[in-house]
């Protein structure tokens, strides 16, 4: 019995966040992987539920150590994937959503087999900035550095399983549910409960 690993692509303002945190909410065998970052938390963040929020020294002994699955520096800081916790998880035949970013998603493409790829967009650029600016938590100056990143990460879109344009967030949650949905009924993955059903018809 094996979770499924989604990971969750975005540029910043899509609504990545809130959408894996509905999709959390709805599937109860769906957690989302907790990374490590060397990024202060913002207000309300909760150390162990948001992030674990490091510093570099600790970061760097992580990856000496060979702990993480991937790990990035995005928008200046550095965010990573615990191997182990991802792996405790999927052992366990919890599916667990990793929301990285573009260089991250290539780096565990090449590690992890069956993940599926999932990449969020905003409708538009304006659309994104404003959502940044509504949402409240970062400078005008960040804001600007992650905006700027966008076009170079939307670009690589074409290299997931899936697209979920985050215009009408309800709309969008149900399409991103349809996905999560349909990978648990792959029938390659539907194994042990054939098994479980129908025991000796199924071999
Ligand atoms: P990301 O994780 O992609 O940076 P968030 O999930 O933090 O984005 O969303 C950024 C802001 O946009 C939040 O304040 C969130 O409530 C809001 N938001 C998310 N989806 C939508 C949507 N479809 N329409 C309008 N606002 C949205
Ligand atoms: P934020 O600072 O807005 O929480 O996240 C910034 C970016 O870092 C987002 O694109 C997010 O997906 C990415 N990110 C978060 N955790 C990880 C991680 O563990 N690895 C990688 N590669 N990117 C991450």
């Amino acid at each position: 019995m094996s979770g499924i690993a989604f990971i969750v692509s975005a540029p910043s303002g899509s609504g990545k966040t809130t959408l894996c945190k509905m999709a959390a909410d709805r599937f109860p065998d769906l957690r989302i992987s907790v990374s490590y970052t060397t990024r202060k938390p913002r207000h309300g963040e909760v150390n162990g539920v948001d992030y674990w929020f490091v510093d570099e020294e600790t970061f760097a002994a992580m990856v000496e150590r060979g702990e993480f699955l991937e790990y990035a520096d995005v928008y200046g800081k550095r965010y990573g994937t615990s191997r182990k916790d991802l792996e405790d998880l999927l052992e366990k035949g919890v599916s667990v959503i990793l929301e990285i970013d573009v260089q991250g998603a290539a780096k565990v493409r090449e590690k992890l087999e069956g993940g599926v790829f999932v990449f969020v967009l905003p409708p538009s650029l304006k659309a994104a900035e404003e959502r940044l600016v509504a949402r409240g938590k970062d400078t005008t100056e960040e804001i600007r550095r992650r905006l700027g990143i966008a076009a170079g990460e939307i670009k690589r879109a074409v290299d997931y399983d899936y697209i979920v344009i985050n215009d009408d967030l309800r709309r969008a949650f149900e399409e991103f549910s349809a996905v999560i949905t349909a990978e648990k009924s792959r029938s390659c993955r539907m194994a042990g409960k054939l098994k479980e059903l129908f025991g000796g018809l199924v071999g």
